[in-house]
């Protein structure tokens, strides 16, 4: 939110969390408070965190502007995201189908944004899935940004893959893969992280406890199969309720000593620095290519 950052300055991060959200799905749950958002990065921040990356997408109360000033006070660095939910999310579903995804998503990252959130189905891909994913390739074709997904109950991944790296042309390592623990099924991890794509694990949250405990399983899965180098991890913090309960602090006190060190700052610290980089300043897409060869 304050400017751009050279990778190794984003140091210990939370690579998928809230610390603003309002969602139609959730009334009377909505993230909104700074007061609480800043106690969330204080006690993060206390125990080493350096970088917290939200994913709220456009239209879902993000609130950039508090973003900007929490980072300032607290030093965590915050990255935002543009992109666009699932359209259950919207209350006005008529303007959201006068949006232009690509021309939108393309000036929120030229403005303030570092990620384009978007979202499939359950076991499988809507519409609104395939048009919000065709504006984000074209907006990750004119900056650079990675694209970060939802997946519903953590299904339709290969959807999503076929989808945006077969049809779209996105480098795999340029998606982010979320909330895949919340469907544990180990082969599929395996085969999804073989791609090349990122998988952003997320939890424990009191939404999500079904699969809670698959999360540790998950990882050890994953970095026993040579993925370590694929793996991010978030809270996933997406509702007042769950705020501080356990919250982002958990992560780092709880989570952080079951990896071991090698696991955890490969999760934590080395992996958010590649996958979160934007290898060049935003451009205009009329702008001619760039000629060092940058090659995904
Ligand atoms: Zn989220």
């Amino acid at each position: 939110m304050l400017g751009d950052l050279p990778p190794e300055e984003l140091g210990v991060t939370d690579s998928h969390d809230h610390l603003f959200l309002a969602s139609a799905q959730l009334p009377g749950q909505e993230l909104d408070d700074p007061a609480a958002a800043e106690a969330e990065l204080r006690a993060f921040t206390a125990l080493g965190g350096r970088s917290v990356v939200q994913w709220t997408p456009h239209g879902m109360g993000g609130r950039p502007g508090d973003l900007a000033e929490l980072s300032r006070r607290t030093g965590v660095h915050l990255v935002a995201a543009t992109g666009l939910h699932r359209a259950m999310h919207y209350a006005d579903r008529d303007a959201l189908r006068r949006l232009d995804p690509a021309e939108l998503f393309t000036a929120e990252l030229r403005s303030h944004a570092g990620l384009v959130k978007v979202a499939g189905a359950y076991h499988g891909l809507d519409a609104h899935a395939r048009w919000t994913m065709a504006g984000a390739a074209e907006a990750h074709r004119a900056t650079g940004a990675p694209i970060a997904v939802h997946h519903e109950l953590g299904t339709a991944a290969e959807d999503v893959l076929e989808l945006l790296c077969g049809d779209l042309g996105v480098p795999p390592h340029r998606v982010i893969l979320g909330h895949l623990n919340r469907f544990p099924d180990l082969g599929l991890h395996r085969r999804l992280a073989a791609s090349g794509a990122y998988l952003a694990l997320d939890g424990p949250s009191a939404a999500n406890h079904a699969t809670d405990h698959h999360l540790l399983d998950c990882l050890a899965a994953l970095a026993d199969a040579g993925h370590a180098d694929r793996l991010l991890l978030g809270g996933d913090t997406t509702t007042a309720a769950a705020r501080g309960n356990p919250g982002m602090a958990y992560l780092l006190r709880r989570i952080r000593p079951r990896l071991g060190p090698d696991l955890a700052h490969r999760v934590f610290t080395a992996n958010p620095a590649v996958a979160f980089a934007v290898p060049w300043t935003p451009r205009r897409t009329d702008d001619p290519a760039p000629d060092s060869g940058a090659s995904w």
